[in-house]
């Protein structure tokens, strides 16, 4: 369906608002820790700049509960994203009203004006209307550049676009969709989808929709231990949902049917309690005693998942393998990270703790395609519409 690009778009003189992700990371002085999302989006600002827009910035940051917070206020970003970007920006007190509208009316062809945390507002969160027409009163131009929040049909995202004209998708966006379509739409066979970390039942969604799309599944992380003792296997105490081993069974016998390659592990590295200095083994299936914790993908488990990989032409990683957040149980994780790094495949790795697995393997430049958003590109591997997208889409049918 059609979508407009920012490229597509003239901004010249133009009000462009962009609905950007610059809720980041800050310690208590209010320096930002990780700025990749402001680094994200700054192809887009840039873009806009440079034709001419009069540009505003407008973003959430952190649960200010409907309420103007200072603890929450988006000042410490307006501050370094010069230095961060390369671009002097001014800030508004507000994201709304009559003052800000002010600044806006003075803004030149080229100036950046960040706008104060959306969720000040109630009406944000809400989709409420008259927020959404606030927001679209100061923009002749609406860009969403905000991924990680396409999900949620707030007024920055959804609602604004009923009431602005001219709706397009920035540079981000863009390539999020375009990737992860490449990974989910029509992909490349052999395509091996590797899904991990603690919980199934957040996992199921995707398993179900790409069923007859993936040619094999690879099951590792604390989940696999649902499916394993679906099959019978002993896994003592490791993590198992139990509402949810009638599913796994279900999931197993759909897998089969559709003809998919579904791998669980074979061997597994099992603590004698969850702890980072556990006394810790390598075992196979079937050895864990019973009061030991499968905490991690053994040796010969992440043998057999990373020829799957090497031979794929497509991966869609989601979930680490084990507990990696300790250092004595990351290892099958990063070895995976590895594998998918080194294959020749279109890779596309999300999730918070995968792209943390991936930077702390150290080969973030080596994956085809981070996602930036982790609920928003889970629910797009889950074929869902997200609103903040298709609002964009809609838009564009309406030409
Ligand atoms: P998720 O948010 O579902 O992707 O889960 C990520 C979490 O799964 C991480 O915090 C991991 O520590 C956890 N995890 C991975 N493997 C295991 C395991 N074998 N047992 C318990 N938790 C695990």
């Amino acid at each position: 369906m059609a979508l407009q690009s920012i490229e597509q778009i003239p901004l010249r003189g133009k009000r462009v608002f962009i609905r950007v992700d610059f809720n980041v990371p800050m310690d208590e002085r209010g320096t930002i820790i990780d700025t990749t999302r402001i680094e994200n989006a700054a192809r887009t600002i840039k873009y806009a700049v440079e034709h001419g827009g009069r540009v505003i910035l407008a973003s959430h940051l952190g649960r200010p509960r409907g309420e103007a917070d200072p603890k929450y206020s988006l000042s410490p970003v307006a501050r370094q994203l010069p230095g961060i970007i390369g671009i002097p920006v001014g800030m508004a007190e507000d994201c709304i009203g009559q003052r800000v509208a002010k600044k806006i009316d003075e803004m030149k062809e080229g100036d950046v004006l960040l706008l104060e945390n959306l969720r000040f507002h109630p009406g944000e969160e809400a989709n409420d209307a008259s927020f959404s027409r606030e927001l679209a009163s100061m923009a002749d131009v609406y860009i969403n550049d905000a991924f990680g929040t396409a999900h949620r049909a707030h007024a920055s995202t959804e609602g604004i676009t009923q009431y602005v004209d001219v709706v397009g998708a920035g540079f981000l966006m863009n390539k999020e969709i375009n990737s992860l379509e490449r990974g989910t739409a029509n992909p490349e066979r052999p395509f091996v989808m590797i899904l991990g970390g603690a919980k199934i039942s957040d996992k199921i969604g995707i398993i179900g929709h790409v069923l007859n799309k993936v040619t094999t599944l690879l099951i590792g992380g604390g989940m696999a231990y649902t499916f394993l003792k679906a099959e019978g296997v002993e896994v003592g105490k490791s993590l198992v949902e139990r509402d949810h081993v009638d599913q796994a069974q279900w999931i197993a016998s759909e897998v089969n049917r559709e003809g998919v390659k579904f791998l669980l592990p074979i061997d597994h590295i099992v603590g004698d309690r969850f702890d980072p200095n556990a006394v810790k083994k390598v075992v196979s299936n079937g050895g864990i005693p019973p009061e030991w914790v499968g905490m991690d993908i053994g040796p010969a488990t992440v043998r057999i998942f990373s020829e799957e990989i090497g031979e794929a032409k497509t991966v869609v990683w989601n979930g680490p393998m084990g507990v990696f957040e300790m250092e004595a149980f990351a290892q099958g994780t990063i070895a995976i990270a590895k594998a998918v790094a080194q294959s020749k495949a279109f890779s596309i790795v999300g999730g918070g703790d995968t792209v943390a697995a991936i930077k702390m393997a150290g080969v973030t430049d080596k994956i085809s395609h981070i996602s930036t958003g982790g609920g928003a590109a889970l629910e797009f591997l889950e074929g869902k519409s997200l609103p903040g997208i298709e609002a964009l889409r809609e838009k564009g049918e309406d030409r």
